[in-house]
């Protein structure tokens, strides 16, 4: 089983790029039985969705000024 670092390192690449199958699949294993990693993934991916949220709406209000 891969390190929590190595995990942790690959769940912040995912949020980037496409992880190949073993890296999902190492990723999906270790989360299933690691509930710190889980969280990491579970609050990245919160983190991620609300920063493009908020750059998309910074960039609506630009789109109306011009
Ligand atoms: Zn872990």
């Amino acid at each position: 089983m891969r390190s929590c670092r190595d995990i942790s390192a690959l769940i912040s690449q995912g949020l980037d790029k496409k992880l190949s199958l073993g890296e999902r699949f190492a990723v999906w294993l270790h989360v299933m039985m690691c509930i710190r990693c889980r969280n990491f993934r579970t609050q990245s991916q919160f983190i991620r969705k609300a920063a493009r949220h908020y750059t998309d709406n910074l960039q609506s209000r630009l789109d109306r000024k011009s």
